[in-house]
């Protein structure tokens, strides 16, 4: 538990399933209001916070696309006029879809260059200006991925976005880290979640991956949430602009494994 984080409010964009889902709970368990924020699934949302409620939690469901100024808006006014401020906002909607470049439209390209990364610049945004309205030391998370750094074709514009999620990051962390604004990513490997479940239940390209994971393990949402709480708690205070991996090593360029090239 970090006890900082009691009684402080957090935006989670996308936290109806998945790894936002598993940030939300945690940082609902560390005791903060948390505007969990939807885009399709209304049901799982919804059912997030009436669990969290009944649990003696704060929490509330919120449309949004996290692509327009007006969904953006939604979401602090949530936790604005809700809960009374905002000192987290965690970036953590993204979509991703799998087609050879010389084939991918504008439109993919654009649908997915918007929600992983003018979200992610929306979002902070909105965040920073509250936070230096109200003069608070506020506290961003966004979510990369290990595809910050590792190239993945046939995916060219979902690593074109978070490598952009990088260098956003690592450039805002510094724009405002003299105003006591923390911003951090968390780039993960490859974790059991929605996007990639159809993925993971082949047993082949499970194996293909597992070999990709010095750990040998997939990770799951709830290891990306401890990393969270801990980039929002005041224990990882001196910690700014940096991509935490929480990959199993999967960034370690495993195909060097035991002395071999
Ligand atoms: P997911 O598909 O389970 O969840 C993504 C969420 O984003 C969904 O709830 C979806 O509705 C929401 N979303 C999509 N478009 C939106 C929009 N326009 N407005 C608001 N919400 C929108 O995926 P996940 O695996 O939980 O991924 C969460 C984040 O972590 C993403 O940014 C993803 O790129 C990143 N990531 C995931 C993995 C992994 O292995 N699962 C690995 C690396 C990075």
């Amino acid at each position: 538990m970090y006890q900082d984080l009691a009684e402080k409010v957090a935006v989670v964009t996308g936290g109806s399933k998945g790894i936002g889902n598993a940030i939300a709970r945690r940082l609902a368990a560390e005791k903060m209001a948390v505007v969990i924020n939807y885009h399709s699934d209304k049901e799982g949302a919804e059912e997030t916070v009436a669990e969290l409620e009944k649990a003696g939690g704060k929490a509330v469901a919120v449309h949004a696309d996290v692509g327009t100024e007006e969904g953006i808006q939604a979401l602090l006014d949530a936790a604005v006029f809700k809960f009374g401020g905002l000192d987290l906002w965690v970036n953590n909607a993204g979509m991703e879809n799998q087609v050879s470049t010389h084939e991918l439209s504008l439109e993919d390209w654009n649908k997915v260059i918007n929600v992983n990364l003018t979200g992610v610049f929306l979002g902070s945004k909105a965040a920073i200006n509250h936070f230096l309205e109200t003069g608070k030391k506020g506290n961003i998370i966004n979510l990369s991925s290990v595809h910050e750094v590792i190239p993945w074709p046939t995916f060219a514009h979902y690593t074109a976005s978070k490598g952009g999620v990088k260098m956003f990051t690592k450039t805002i962390a510094m724009e405002y880290a003299h105003k006591g604004i923390r911003v951090n990513a968390i780039a993960p490997g490859a974790i059991k979640t929605p996007i990639n479940a159809e993925k993971f239940e082949n047993p082949k390209e499970k194996e293909t991956t597992l070999n990709m994971i010095p750990i040998n393990s997939l990770g799951e949402p709830e290891d990306v949430a401890a990393a969270a709480a801990w980039l929002a708690s005041t224990e990882s205070k001196y910690v700014t602009g940096t991509s935490l991996f929480v990959d199993g090593g999967m960034s370690l360029y495993p195909s060097f494994e035991e002395g071999k090239g």
